[in-house]
């Protein structure tokens, strides 16, 4: 563990910011080597981009959640069900990426010579195999969050980090309170980095990166059909002239509670840059969404149940080498970023990757299962 005179007098032995999943398993982890520990996240939810997802035909999680079969995501769905104390089961489906042209649904096989600016990333979703999971983070998060007995922050926003010489001593939450730990794993998009930390200890090499890169924000449309559309099991990469592509997955149809059997499709598409604020380019995207999958599936726009969006800003991207495998911040010994845009596995598998490289670097990585006899009745309570 780091130390110095610096941060001798710190309130935690580990301050981890961002309660995704990436944070709620460094935050557990971390505790389980006899840490103190504090979790902090700006919203008053936590799980973040794997936070779980209510819809009137049942919870889902929250994006498409689509995992590739590869080596690497079995190995560390192994490692997962190690952290978690519980087995995932995996289903291996074969269904070869589908696309729609001149009518006719065909097999898709890349962009060919289209210029699209987002080919790279929708390239990681168009894969002849994937894992279907007997638990998904929705069943994870929960878990993760009752067995958490370290002091959890929600609301609590990091707006900035004071360092001294080589150690971040202090974070500052939400403009106002202050908290020190003797190490700092931020969990949550690098880029804020840039922002977050004097302009000294951000190397300009580094802060070009961060706010110049190759970054997407995702539009995400989960649509609850009124009756089953497909039995399809294949991601579906769908494309109109001059469009850029959107991705999505049908689910297997669910019975509600009145007995109506519906079938929920998640899907989205990317955009270049950040157009959180930009309304109108928002809801053209999204239209665009539903104009492709209108064109597929004829009347599965029918009777629509519900449409829930979701934007998320510089979700996809890359910062693939711009830091150590570990995450450590240049010059600075106690500050670590974890983040699934720094692994070449553009998914959540990335971001596990990630925590466990970190958490191997600081704790020899402990492999700490929760503790099935927990008491979770006197789990921790957030504070705002
Ligand atoms: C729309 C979408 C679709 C996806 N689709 C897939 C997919 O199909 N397959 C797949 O495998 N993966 C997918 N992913 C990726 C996967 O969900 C993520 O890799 C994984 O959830 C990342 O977890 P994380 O903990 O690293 O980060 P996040 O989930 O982003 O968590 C970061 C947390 O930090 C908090 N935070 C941010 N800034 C601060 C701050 N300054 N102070 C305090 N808290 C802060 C946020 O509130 C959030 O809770 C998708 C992600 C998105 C967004």
């Amino acid at each position: 563990m780091a130390q110095s005179k610096t941060v001798k007098t710190a309130e935690f032995d580990s301050i981890v910011i961002g309660g995704g999943l990436a944070g709620l398993i460094a935050a557990h982890q971390l505790e389980g080597t006899g840490r103190k520990v504090a979790l902090i996240d700006g919203l008053d939810v936590l799980g973040g981009s794997c936070r779980t997802a209510q819809t009137k035909a049942g919870p889902i999680d929250h994006g498409l959640k689509f995992i590739p079969e590869t080596q690497e995501s079995e190995e560390t769905l192994a490692w997962l069900e190690t952290v978690l104390g519980e087995p995932i089961q995996l289903k291996r489906v074969e269904a070869p990426p589908l696309t729609y042209d001149d009518g006719k649904f065909k097999p898709f096989v890349g962009f060919g010579d289209q210029k699209i600016e987002s080919a790279a990333e929708v390239s990681s979703y168009a894969k002849d195999r994937y894992l279907q999971l007997s638990t998904t983070p929705k069943d994870w998060i929960p878990k993760l969050i009752e067995t958490f007995t370290g002091t959890l922050m929600t609301q609590s926003y990091a707006t900035k980090m004071q360092v001294d010489d080589e150690f971040v001593i202090e974070i500052l939450v939400n403009g106002a309170k202050r908290l020190s730990g003797r190490e700092v794993l931020f969990c949550a998009n690098p880029q804020q980095l840039a922002r977050l930390l004097p302009e000294s200890h951000v190397p300009a090499r580094l802060r070009q990166k961060l706010i110049k890169g190759e970054f997407f924000t995702s539009l995400n449309l989960d649509l609850v059909h009124a009756a089953p559309v497909t039995d399809s099991q294949s991601i579906h990469v769908l494309k109109g002239a001059n469009e850029e592509p959107c991705v999505g997955l049908f689910r297997e149809p669910t019975k509600m509670e009145d007995g109506k059997l519906v079938q929920i499709s998640q899907w989205l598409t990317l955009v270049h840059r950040d157009i959180t604020e930009e309304p109108e380019l928002v809801a053209s995207a999204l239209k665009q969404i539903k104009r492709q999958v209108k064109r597929a599936y004829e009347n599965s726009l029918e009777g629509l149940i519900q449409e829930r969006i979701v934007v998320n800003p510089s979700s996809h991207g890359d910062l693939v080498g711009v830091l150590p495998e570990d995450g450590q911040w240049p010059k600075l010994q106690n500050l670590w970023v974890v983040s699934g845009l720094m692994d070449p596995n553009k998914n959540l598998i990335g971001s596990l990757r990630q925590t466990r490289r970190t958490l191997a670097a600081l704790a020899g990585e402990p492999v700490v299962a929760i503790d099935q006899d927990t008491d979770l009745s006197e789990g921790p309570q957030p504070t705002a």
